[in-house]
């Protein structure tokens, strides 16, 4: 197929794709901290990974996926202060900090389970690779780009941008960083306040602590992307990911550590996915402002009218491109379920149509060729989504006779639709078309149908729409088509 570019951060272009190893493709992503269940907006950037990862599968690479879980090291203010999450999680709830660990880590693959995501190829752990870390330690030392004070390590910022680029990523520069940092006022160890940890020496109450040349203590956050990157897919890679909020300090971070413990820069392209908002403001825990993944299986949450499905959520997180800023709303979501079941039952459909000679209505090749256009522009799934209602379209068409499709056409549809809705966006038909189904509950439907269409007659759109947005909220959805109405069945 034809080229795939990427934007990449790092020169805010779109850049053609070319691995460093003919066929492979090592890619990381910056995991979750395991002090909380997840909520949506970490779902949708896991999510955009996950169709990045499906995607270079789908075109024939090689992937190893890399995607951490980090269990130890990060502080509450995502700098070098405060208590460690997770301990802090530990003393709450009186149990072990690794029984946080536990506790969250199974929600994490239970939630991206629930989701549809493929597992990573290797899923490593922070408290796994402690050594690792102290060893990538020791050659920034070495390279005299860091120091020791009073037990901790600090990367030394200003050292390193007297040879190097330190913001080249978040394009900040050194001199608005020392103007808008707040002057430590003798609180810290650091001899500049835009130094940053790479190990702490534990404090008498800190329970997550290692033994390392320099106290006993505990790594800094950035480290252990450095050190379990580089450990996995070595000093250069081709891809890292992570939310947009990653970028400054914690990406910005890994750079200069993997430049100055080996001189390389680390990654070739750098993927940074937007955010998801709810009311306009960033999802987050610390305020509150968020949906957790399981409230969409119960509706039990004042931001929904209903339960949805998983395959639902995926279609609405999908049907943004991982670039832009996403609003969670309600009636967005009923939207994207009435799109998602649009498109499953063009796909129930598809082997009860009638095939003719030749094909008229539709260039099923050219359509293809636009499917993969989209993806190869830098994973454009909206507009991949807006090719597959082309399709839905011209599907509808046929089974009306208004189109026709010749048996090869047909073929290739069924083939090419079902990896771009399946394998590529990672969707599930969650739905049951009414030719699945036969005797009572179908004569009920269709008895409701019928009451549908005579309060349509008489005017009564008020009982209309009611019929019909009950049956939604139990999960059957009416489909209203030149040949009359017929109904799709949520399978869950
Ligand atoms: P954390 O566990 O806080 O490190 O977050 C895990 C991932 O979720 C990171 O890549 C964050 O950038 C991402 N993330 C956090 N909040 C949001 C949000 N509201 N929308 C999208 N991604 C988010
Ligand atoms: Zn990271």
């Amino acid at each position: 197929m034809k080229d795939l570019f990427i934007y990449n951060s790092l020169s805010g272009k779109k850049e053609k794709f070319k691995p460093i190893k003919e066929g492979l493709v090592g890619m990381y992503v910056c995991g979750p901290t395991v002090y909380s269940n997840v909520h949506l907006g970490n779902v949708r950037t896991f999510m955009s990974f996950d169709m990045v990862f499906r995607y270079l599968k789908h075109l024939g690479y090689k992937v190893r996926y890399v995607r951490n879980i980090t269990d130890a090291g990060h502080l509450e203010d995502d700098a070098d202060s405060g208590e460690d999450r997770i301990a802090k999680k530990a003393h709450l709830e009186k149990i072990e900090p690794m029984e946080v660990v536990q506790r969250y880590t199974v929600d994490f693959h239970q939630t991206l389970n629930n989701f549809n995501f493929l597992p990573p190829s290797i899923e490593p752990r922070a408290t796994g690779h402690i050594i690792e870390q102290i060893e990538t330690i020791k050659e920034i030392i070495k390279n005299g780009f860091a120091y020791e004070v009073n037990g901790s390590v600090y990367f030394d910022v200003i050292k390193f941008n007297e040879t190097k680029n330190y913001g080249k990523l978040s394009k900040r520069k050194i001199e608005d960083l020392i103007h808008n940092t707040r002057n430590l006022d003798g609180q810290s160890d650091k001899k500049n306040p835009q130094d940053f940890a790479l190990w702490k020496k534990a404090e008498q109450h800190h329970i997550m602590r290692w033994p390392s040349p320099w106290s006993n203590g505990f790594p800094g956050w950035h480290l252990e992307c450095t050190a379990m990157s580089t450990k996995y897919l070595g000093e250069n890679f081709d891809i890292h990911g992570g939310g947009m909020d990653l970028k400054f300090p914690h990406h910005e971070c890994e750079i200069a550590q993997s430049e100055a413990s080996h001189g390389k820069s680390p990654v070739n392209v750098w993927m940074h996915a937007n955010m998801l908002t709810l009311n306009g403001q960033k999802m987050a825990k610390s305020t509150g402002n968020f949906i957790l993944p399981n409230d969409f299986f119960t509706g039990n949450s004042k931001h929904l009218s209903k339960k949805f499905s998983s395959s639902v959520v995926r279609f609405f997180i999908l049907q943004a491109h991982y670039r832009s800023v996403l609003d969670f709303s309600n009636t967005a979501l009923l939207a994207s379920e009435k799109g998602y079941n649009k498109l499953m039952e063009a796909i129930n459909i598809l082997p009860s149509l009638k095939k003719s000679d030749e094909t008229i209505g539709m260039n099923v090749k050219l359509w293809i060729k636009d499917c993969y256009k989209a993806m190869n522009d830098d994973f454009n799934s909206p507009i991949l989504i807006a090719e597959l209602f082309k399709l839905v379209k011209f599907i509808n068409q046929i089974k009306d006779g208004s189109a026709f499709v010749s048996s090869d056409d047909l073929n290739l549809i069924n083939l090419h639709l079902k990896e771009f809705v399946f394998d590529i966006l990672g969707l599930k038909n969650d739905t049951f078309s009414d030719t699945k189904f036969e005797g009572k509950l179908k004569e009920t439907v269709q008895l409701l149908i019928a009451m549908r269409n005579e309060a349509r007659e008489n005017k009564d759109f008020k009982l209309s729409d009611k019929i019909r947005d009950r049956l939604l909220n139990i999960g059957i959805q009416l489909n209203d088509g030149k040949e009359g109405t017929t109904f799709t069945i949520e399978n869950k």
